[in-house]
Protein backbone atom coordinates (compact mmCIF):
# COMPACT_ATOMS: atom_id res chain seq x y z
CA UNK A 1 0.00 0.00 0.00
CA UNK A 2 1.67 3.34 -0.86
CA UNK A 3 0.80 6.72 0.97
CA UNK A 4 -1.65 9.10 -1.05
CA UNK A 5 0.99 11.89 -2.20
CA UNK A 6 2.66 9.08 -3.58
CA UNK A 7 -0.63 7.98 -5.40
CA UNK A 8 -1.03 12.06 -7.00
CA UNK A 9 2.86 11.90 -7.89
CA UNK A 10 2.44 8.80 -9.86
CA UNK A 11 -0.07 10.22 -11.94
CA UNK A 12 1.36 13.40 -12.21
CA UNK A 13 4.11 11.55 -14.09
CA UNK A 14 1.58 10.65 -16.89
CA UNK A 15 2.38 11.98 -19.99
CA UNK A 16 0.42 14.25 -21.39
CA UNK A 17 -0.82 14.24 -24.95
CA UNK A 18 -0.74 16.95 -27.48
CA UNK A 19 -3.19 15.78 -30.06
CA UNK A 20 -5.33 18.69 -31.06
CA UNK A 21 -8.89 19.83 -32.87
CA UNK A 22 -10.62 23.10 -33.76
CA UNK A 23 -14.07 22.79 -32.59
CA UNK A 24 -16.85 25.45 -33.08
CA UNK A 25 -18.01 27.47 -30.26
CA UNK A 26 -21.10 25.77 -29.50
CA UNK A 27 -19.09 22.64 -29.04
CA UNK A 28 -16.36 23.57 -26.86
CA UNK A 29 -18.29 23.96 -23.51
CA UNK A 30 -16.30 21.41 -20.89
CA UNK A 31 -13.00 21.09 -23.43
CA UNK A 32 -9.79 22.09 -22.76
CA UNK A 33 -8.64 24.77 -24.57
CA UNK A 34 -5.23 24.04 -26.08
CA UNK A 35 -3.27 27.12 -26.21
CA UNK A 36 -3.35 31.09 -25.04
CA UNK A 37 -6.21 32.54 -27.16
CA UNK A 38 -4.98 36.81 -27.99
CA UNK A 39 -7.76 38.83 -28.52
CA UNK A 40 -8.09 40.14 -32.34
CA UNK A 41 -10.00 43.47 -31.18
CA UNK A 42 -9.73 45.89 -28.51
CA UNK A 43 -12.77 45.04 -26.05
CA UNK A 44 -15.42 46.82 -26.16
CA UNK A 45 -14.38 47.75 -29.96
CA UNK A 46 -15.23 51.69 -29.10
CA UNK A 47 -16.24 53.71 -26.93
CA UNK A 48 -19.81 53.41 -25.94
CA UNK A 49 -22.55 54.73 -23.51
CA UNK A 50 -23.70 52.54 -20.56
CA UNK A 51 -27.04 53.96 -20.16
CA UNK A 52 -29.94 55.43 -22.37
CA UNK A 53 -29.39 59.32 -22.29
CA UNK A 54 -27.59 62.02 -23.79
CA UNK A 55 -24.38 62.32 -24.27
CA UNK A 56 -22.27 65.80 -23.83
CA UNK A 57 -18.33 67.16 -23.68
CA UNK A 58 -16.29 65.85 -20.67
CA UNK A 59 -15.43 69.73 -20.04
CA UNK A 60 -18.93 71.18 -20.98
CA UNK A 61 -20.63 71.94 -17.56
CA UNK A 62 -24.10 73.86 -18.98
CA UNK A 63 -27.39 72.88 -17.48
CA UNK A 64 -29.25 73.02 -20.86
CA UNK A 65 -28.27 71.08 -24.19
CA UNK A 66 -29.32 71.28 -27.43
CA UNK A 67 -30.11 67.73 -29.30
CA UNK A 68 -28.18 67.55 -32.42
CA UNK A 69 -27.99 63.87 -33.32
CA UNK A 70 -30.10 60.25 -32.00
CA UNK A 71 -27.25 57.60 -31.68
CA UNK A 72 -28.92 53.86 -31.63
CA UNK A 73 -26.65 50.75 -30.43
CA UNK A 74 -25.36 50.12 -34.12
CA UNK A 75 -25.39 53.55 -35.54
CA UNK A 76 -22.65 55.84 -36.60
CA UNK A 77 -22.65 59.14 -35.13
CA UNK A 78 -22.66 62.01 -37.60
CA UNK A 79 -21.57 65.41 -35.78
CA UNK A 80 -18.70 66.21 -33.29
CA UNK A 81 -20.26 67.47 -30.43
CA UNK A 82 -19.11 71.02 -29.72
CA UNK A 83 -20.16 73.25 -26.42
CA UNK A 84 -24.25 73.57 -25.30
CA UNK A 85 -25.20 70.10 -27.83
CA UNK A 86 -25.63 66.67 -27.00
CA UNK A 87 -26.64 63.63 -28.96
CA UNK A 88 -29.28 61.26 -27.45
CA UNK A 89 -27.69 58.59 -27.26
CA UNK A 90 -28.81 54.66 -26.25
CA UNK A 91 -27.13 52.09 -23.84
CA UNK A 92 -24.37 50.03 -25.94
CA UNK A 93 -24.64 53.14 -28.67
CA UNK A 94 -20.89 54.50 -30.19
CA UNK A 95 -20.62 57.87 -28.36
CA UNK A 96 -20.18 60.77 -31.02
CA UNK A 97 -16.32 62.40 -31.66
CA UNK A 98 -16.14 65.20 -28.73
CA UNK A 99 -18.25 63.36 -26.42
CA UNK A 100 -16.98 62.50 -22.61
CA UNK A 101 -19.84 61.51 -20.48
CA UNK A 102 -23.53 60.40 -20.46
CA UNK A 103 -26.14 62.14 -18.56
CA UNK A 104 -28.48 59.69 -17.83
CA UNK A 105 -32.45 59.65 -19.36
CA UNK A 106 -33.99 59.79 -15.62
CA UNK A 107 -31.65 63.13 -15.10
CA UNK A 108 -32.93 64.84 -18.24
CA UNK A 109 -35.77 66.96 -19.27
CA UNK A 110 -36.50 66.90 -22.78
CA UNK A 111 -38.70 69.96 -24.66
CA UNK A 112 -38.52 71.36 -28.08
CA UNK A 113 -35.22 69.48 -29.31
CA UNK A 114 -33.31 70.51 -25.99
CA UNK A 115 -32.40 68.88 -22.59
CA UNK A 116 -32.03 70.36 -18.93
CA UNK A 117 -30.26 68.51 -16.71
CA UNK A 118 -32.65 68.22 -13.28
CA UNK A 119 -29.79 66.78 -11.01
CA UNK A 120 -26.12 66.02 -10.91
CA UNK A 121 -24.70 62.93 -12.68
CA UNK A 122 -22.27 61.18 -10.74
CA UNK A 123 -20.06 59.05 -13.39
CA UNK A 124 -19.68 59.39 -17.15
CA UNK A 125 -21.32 56.15 -17.80
CA UNK A 126 -19.24 55.27 -20.71
CA UNK A 127 -17.13 52.45 -21.25
CA UNK A 128 -14.02 53.30 -23.13
CA UNK A 129 -12.28 51.39 -26.33
CA UNK A 130 -10.30 48.70 -24.89
CA UNK A 131 -11.33 48.94 -21.36
CA UNK A 132 -12.00 45.02 -20.91
CA UNK A 133 -9.26 43.99 -23.43
CA UNK A 134 -6.85 45.91 -25.98
CA UNK A 135 -6.00 43.69 -29.39
CA UNK A 136 -3.27 41.62 -28.19
CA UNK A 137 -4.22 40.83 -24.64
CA UNK A 138 -4.74 37.39 -23.52
CA UNK A 139 -8.63 36.49 -23.64
CA UNK A 140 -7.94 32.77 -21.72
CA UNK A 141 -5.12 30.67 -21.20
CA UNK A 142 -5.35 26.84 -21.11
CA UNK A 143 -8.34 25.45 -19.44
CA UNK A 144 -11.39 23.57 -19.38
CA UNK A 145 -13.66 25.93 -20.72
CA UNK A 146 -16.92 26.96 -18.79
CA UNK A 147 -20.00 28.58 -20.09
CA UNK A 148 -18.38 32.13 -19.33
CA UNK A 149 -15.30 31.16 -21.09
CA UNK A 150 -17.19 30.49 -24.18
CA UNK A 151 -19.12 34.15 -24.13
CA UNK A 152 -15.74 35.64 -23.31
CA UNK A 153 -14.16 33.93 -27.03
CA UNK A 154 -17.51 35.17 -28.72
CA UNK A 155 -16.89 38.41 -27.52
CA UNK A 156 -13.61 38.80 -29.31
CA UNK A 157 -15.00 37.01 -32.11
CA UNK A 158 -14.05 33.68 -32.05
CA UNK A 159 -16.37 31.08 -33.69
CA UNK A 160 -14.09 28.19 -33.19
CA UNK A 161 -11.52 27.14 -30.82
CA UNK A 162 -8.41 24.81 -30.72
CA UNK A 163 -8.89 22.30 -27.74
CA UNK A 164 -7.09 19.31 -26.86
CA UNK A 165 -8.02 15.67 -27.92
CA UNK A 166 -9.74 14.12 -24.99
CA UNK A 167 -8.95 10.21 -24.21
CA UNK A 168 -11.39 7.68 -25.02
CA UNK A 169 -12.80 5.94 -22.28
CA UNK A 170 -14.27 2.28 -22.00
CA UNK A 171 -16.17 0.98 -18.73
CA UNK A 172 -16.14 -2.35 -17.82
CA UNK A 173 -17.65 -3.30 -14.55
CA UNK A 174 -17.09 -7.12 -13.25
CA UNK A 175 -18.80 -8.66 -10.88
CA UNK A 176 -21.36 -12.12 -11.12
CA UNK A 177 -23.68 -10.51 -9.49
CA UNK A 178 -24.23 -7.38 -11.03
CA UNK A 179 -27.71 -7.12 -13.40
CA UNK A 180 -27.89 -4.13 -15.33
CA UNK A 181 -30.60 -1.63 -14.65
CA UNK A 182 -34.22 -2.43 -16.49
CA UNK A 183 -33.62 -6.79 -16.12
CA UNK A 184 -34.93 -7.91 -13.14
CA UNK A 185 -32.99 -9.27 -10.48
CA UNK A 186 -32.47 -13.07 -9.45
CA UNK A 187 -31.29 -13.86 -5.95
CA UNK A 188 -28.31 -12.58 -4.66
CA UNK A 189 -27.79 -9.69 -7.92
CA UNK A 190 -27.73 -6.21 -7.37
CA UNK A 191 -28.03 -3.01 -10.02
CA UNK A 192 -25.07 -2.08 -11.60
CA UNK A 193 -25.02 1.34 -10.62
CA UNK A 194 -20.79 1.90 -11.17
CA UNK A 195 -21.32 2.20 -14.86
CA UNK A 196 -24.32 4.55 -15.43
CA UNK A 197 -22.67 7.08 -12.31
CA UNK A 198 -19.06 6.71 -14.03
CA UNK A 199 -20.46 7.73 -17.45
CA UNK A 200 -22.07 10.58 -15.78
CA UNK A 201 -19.20 12.06 -13.67
CA UNK A 202 -17.23 11.63 -17.02
CA UNK A 203 -19.65 13.60 -18.84
CA UNK A 204 -18.81 16.55 -18.19
CA UNK A 205 -15.14 16.00 -18.87
CA UNK A 206 -16.39 15.66 -22.38
CA UNK A 207 -14.17 12.13 -22.92
CA UNK A 208 -16.22 9.95 -25.42
CA UNK A 209 -17.07 7.25 -23.08
CA UNK A 210 -18.86 3.99 -23.64
CA UNK A 211 -20.11 1.26 -21.28
CA UNK A 212 -18.63 -1.83 -22.57
CA UNK A 213 -20.58 -4.17 -20.40
CA UNK A 214 -20.50 -6.35 -17.44
CA UNK A 215 -17.92 -9.18 -16.74
CA UNK A 216 -18.64 -12.18 -14.28
CA UNK A 217 -15.54 -12.68 -11.95
CA UNK A 218 -14.10 -15.28 -14.08
CA UNK A 219 -10.54 -14.78 -15.16
CA UNK A 220 -10.97 -15.77 -19.15
CA UNK A 221 -13.94 -13.50 -20.18
CA UNK A 222 -12.38 -10.27 -18.05
CA UNK A 223 -9.46 -10.84 -20.05
CA UNK A 224 -10.96 -10.73 -23.12
CA UNK A 225 -13.10 -7.43 -22.70
CA UNK A 226 -10.03 -5.95 -20.99
CA UNK A 227 -8.20 -7.05 -24.00
CA UNK A 228 -10.81 -5.57 -26.22
CA UNK A 229 -11.12 -2.45 -24.35
CA UNK A 230 -7.01 -1.73 -24.37
CA UNK A 231 -7.31 -1.71 -28.26
CA UNK A 232 -10.30 0.54 -28.44
CA UNK A 233 -9.57 2.74 -25.36
CA UNK A 234 -7.05 4.99 -24.12
CA UNK A 235 -8.56 5.14 -20.42
CA UNK A 236 -10.22 1.95 -19.30
CA UNK A 237 -12.07 2.00 -16.22
CA UNK A 238 -13.15 -0.92 -14.39
CA UNK A 239 -15.32 -1.56 -10.88
CA UNK A 240 -15.18 -4.51 -8.87
CA UNK A 241 -12.78 -7.60 -8.43
CA UNK A 242 -9.96 -5.24 -7.87
CA UNK A 243 -9.31 -6.44 -3.50
CA UNK A 244 -7.88 -9.89 -2.52
CA UNK A 245 -10.69 -12.06 -2.49
CA UNK A 246 -11.10 -15.44 -3.97
CA UNK A 247 -12.81 -14.09 -7.25
CA UNK A 248 -10.62 -10.71 -7.36
CA UNK A 249 -9.11 -11.43 -10.59
CA UNK A 250 -8.25 -8.04 -12.07
CA UNK A 251 -5.02 -7.50 -10.93
CA UNK A 252 -3.68 -10.95 -12.06
CA UNK A 253 -5.51 -10.62 -15.54
CA UNK A 254 -3.95 -7.23 -15.85
CA UNK A 255 -0.21 -8.57 -15.53
CA UNK A 256 -1.04 -11.29 -17.96
CA UNK A 257 -2.32 -9.08 -20.22
CA UNK A 258 1.33 -7.84 -20.32
CA UNK A 259 0.10 -4.34 -18.13
CA UNK A 260 2.45 -2.60 -15.87
CA UNK A 261 0.78 -2.15 -12.58
CA UNK A 262 1.94 1.50 -11.15
CA UNK A 263 -0.09 1.09 -7.96
CA UNK A 264 -2.10 -1.33 -6.03
CA UNK A 265 -3.15 -0.36 -2.54
CA UNK A 266 -3.26 3.14 -1.57
CA UNK A 267 -3.60 4.49 2.54
CA UNK A 268 -6.76 6.40 1.14
CA UNK A 269 -10.75 5.77 2.72
CA UNK A 270 -12.62 5.03 1.24
CA UNK A 271 -10.50 3.25 -1.77
CA UNK A 272 -7.86 1.38 -0.54
CA UNK A 273 -7.77 -1.12 -3.15
CA UNK A 274 -7.81 0.81 -6.43
CA UNK A 275 -5.55 -0.16 -8.67
CA UNK A 276 -3.82 2.09 -11.53
CA UNK A 277 -2.01 0.47 -14.17
CA UNK A 278 -0.61 1.11 -18.01
CA UNK A 279 -0.19 -1.00 -21.03
CA UNK A 280 2.42 0.87 -23.86
CA UNK A 281 0.27 4.45 -24.02
CA UNK A 282 -2.94 3.35 -22.64
CA UNK A 283 -4.38 3.06 -19.33
CA UNK A 284 -6.63 1.12 -16.46
CA UNK A 285 -7.62 2.45 -13.30
CA UNK A 286 -9.32 -0.68 -11.50
CA UNK A 287 -11.71 1.03 -8.94
CA UNK A 288 -13.16 -0.30 -5.87
CA UNK A 289 -16.63 -2.08 -7.06
CA UNK A 290 -18.68 -0.31 -3.75
CA UNK A 291 -20.38 2.48 -5.31
CA UNK A 292 -19.57 5.30 -2.95
CA UNK A 293 -15.54 4.03 -3.35
CA UNK A 294 -16.20 4.53 -7.30
CA UNK A 295 -17.63 7.76 -6.85
CA UNK A 296 -14.31 9.09 -4.75
CA UNK A 297 -12.14 7.31 -6.11
CA UNK A 298 -12.98 8.99 -9.82
CA UNK A 299 -13.20 12.19 -8.27
CA UNK A 300 -9.74 11.65 -6.14
CA UNK A 301 -7.63 10.06 -8.96
CA UNK A 302 -9.31 9.59 -12.11
CA UNK A 303 -10.06 13.72 -12.70
CA UNK A 304 -6.41 14.40 -11.82
CA UNK A 305 -5.50 11.93 -14.04
CA UNK A 306 -7.46 13.11 -17.00
CA UNK A 307 -6.42 16.65 -16.65
CA UNK A 308 -2.93 15.48 -16.89
CA UNK A 309 -3.65 13.79 -19.52
CA UNK A 310 -5.05 16.65 -21.39
CA UNK A 311 -1.71 18.96 -20.19
CA UNK A 312 -4.10 21.08 -18.09
CA UNK A 313 -2.10 21.93 -14.73
CA UNK A 314 -5.12 21.73 -12.48
CA UNK A 315 -5.93 21.55 -8.77
CA UNK A 316 -9.63 21.02 -7.78
CA UNK A 317 -11.27 24.64 -6.57
CA UNK A 318 -11.53 24.29 -2.99
CA UNK A 319 -12.24 26.61 -0.19
CA UNK A 320 -12.76 27.03 3.64
CA UNK A 321 -16.21 26.23 5.72
CA UNK A 322 -16.96 25.25 9.39
CA UNK A 323 -18.10 22.03 9.90
CA UNK A 324 -21.47 21.98 11.86
CA UNK A 325 -20.63 18.18 13.60
CA UNK A 326 -17.81 16.74 15.19
CA UNK A 327 -16.40 14.33 13.15
CA UNK A 328 -14.67 11.33 15.10
CA UNK A 329 -13.21 7.97 13.50
CA UNK A 330 -11.19 4.99 14.97
CA UNK A 331 -9.27 4.23 12.61
CA UNK A 332 -6.22 6.50 11.32
CA UNK A 333 -4.10 5.18 9.23
CA UNK A 334 -5.53 6.44 5.85
CA UNK A 335 -6.06 9.71 4.62
CA UNK A 336 -10.07 10.00 4.27
CA UNK A 337 -12.27 11.78 1.88
CA UNK A 338 -15.83 12.52 3.62
CA UNK A 339 -18.81 13.50 1.73
CA UNK A 340 -20.45 16.71 3.27
CA UNK A 341 -23.75 18.28 2.58
CA UNK A 342 -23.73 22.03 2.87
CA UNK A 343 -26.56 23.73 5.17
CA UNK A 344 -26.84 27.21 7.02
CA UNK A 345 -23.40 28.30 5.83
CA UNK A 346 -22.04 25.35 7.22
CA UNK A 347 -20.79 21.61 5.96
CA UNK A 348 -21.43 18.31 7.70
CA UNK A 349 -21.00 14.60 6.95
CA UNK A 350 -23.59 13.16 5.61
CA UNK A 351 -24.94 10.06 7.17
CA UNK A 352 -23.85 7.13 5.10
CA UNK A 353 -23.07 4.06 6.82
CA UNK A 354 -20.10 2.58 4.62
CA UNK A 355 -19.32 2.53 0.75
CA UNK A 356 -22.11 0.55 -0.34
CA UNK A 357 -24.65 3.40 0.96
CA UNK A 358 -24.83 5.31 -2.43
CA UNK A 359 -28.21 6.77 -1.37
CA UNK A 360 -26.71 9.09 1.20
CA UNK A 361 -24.23 10.49 -1.06
CA UNK A 362 -27.58 12.07 -3.04
CA UNK A 363 -27.21 14.81 -0.29
CA UNK A 364 -23.18 15.55 -0.74
CA UNK A 365 -22.47 18.95 -1.96
CA UNK A 366 -18.34 18.22 -1.61
CA UNK A 367 -16.02 16.41 -0.01
CA UNK A 368 -13.55 17.17 2.86
CA UNK A 369 -10.53 15.55 4.06
CA UNK A 370 -9.35 13.79 6.77
CA UNK A 371 -5.82 13.38 7.03
CA UNK A 372 -4.35 9.97 8.34
CA UNK A 373 -3.39 10.34 12.05
CA UNK A 374 -6.09 12.59 13.15
CA UNK A 375 -9.17 11.15 14.66
CA UNK A 376 -11.45 14.01 15.28
CA UNK A 377 -12.46 17.30 13.52
CA UNK A 378 -14.16 19.08 15.97
CA UNK A 379 -17.51 20.40 15.57
CA UNK A 380 -17.16 24.25 14.05
CA UNK A 381 -13.74 23.77 12.82
CA UNK A 382 -12.58 25.29 9.60
CA UNK A 383 -12.14 22.53 6.79
CA UNK A 384 -11.80 22.85 3.31
CA UNK A 385 -14.59 21.77 1.01
CA UNK A 386 -13.64 20.50 -2.20
CA UNK A 387 -17.50 21.15 -4.43
CA UNK A 388 -18.28 17.64 -6.10
P1 LIG B 1 -15.81 -5.76 -5.19
O1 LIG B 1 -14.95 -4.54 -5.26
O2 LIG B 1 -15.92 -6.52 -6.46
O3 LIG B 1 -15.41 -6.62 -4.03
O4 LIG B 1 -17.26 -5.23 -4.85
C1 LIG B 1 -17.54 -4.57 -3.65
C2 LIG B 1 -19.01 -4.36 -3.49
O5 LIG B 1 -19.47 -3.48 -4.50
C3 LIG B 1 -19.84 -5.61 -3.62
O6 LIG B 1 -20.88 -5.54 -2.67
C4 LIG B 1 -20.38 -5.55 -5.01
O7 LIG B 1 -21.58 -6.23 -5.17
C5 LIG B 1 -20.56 -4.07 -5.22
N1 LIG B 1 -20.45 -3.72 -6.61
C6 LIG B 1 -19.49 -4.13 -7.47
N2 LIG B 1 -19.68 -3.65 -8.69
C7 LIG B 1 -20.79 -2.89 -8.62
C8 LIG B 1 -21.49 -2.10 -9.59
N3 LIG B 1 -21.07 -2.04 -10.85
N4 LIG B 1 -22.59 -1.42 -9.18
C9 LIG B 1 -22.99 -1.51 -7.89
N5 LIG B 1 -22.36 -2.21 -6.95
C10 LIG B 1 -21.27 -2.91 -7.30
MG1 LIG C 1 -16.75 -8.20 -7.13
Amino acid sequence: MIELEEAFEIIGRVEPRSSHETVPLEKALGRALAREVHSPIDSPPFSKSAMDGFAVRSDDDSMSFQIIEVVPAGGTPRHELREGECARIMTGAMLPSGAGRVIRKELAEEMNGNVTVMGPETGDNVIPQGSNLRAGDIVLAPKMLTAQDIGILAASGFASVEVITAPSVGIISTGSEIRSPGEPLGPGEIYNSNAAQLLAQLAPLRCPSRFLGVVVDQPAPLSRLIESALSSCELVLLTGGVSAGDFDFVPRCLLELGAQVLFHGVAVKPGKPTLFARRGERYVFGLPGNPVSSFVIFEIFVKPFLHRWMGLDWKPHVFRARLGAEVHRRGTDRTEFLPVSARDGRVAPVAYHGSAHLNALGDAYGLIRMEKGADTLEEGAEVDVRPL
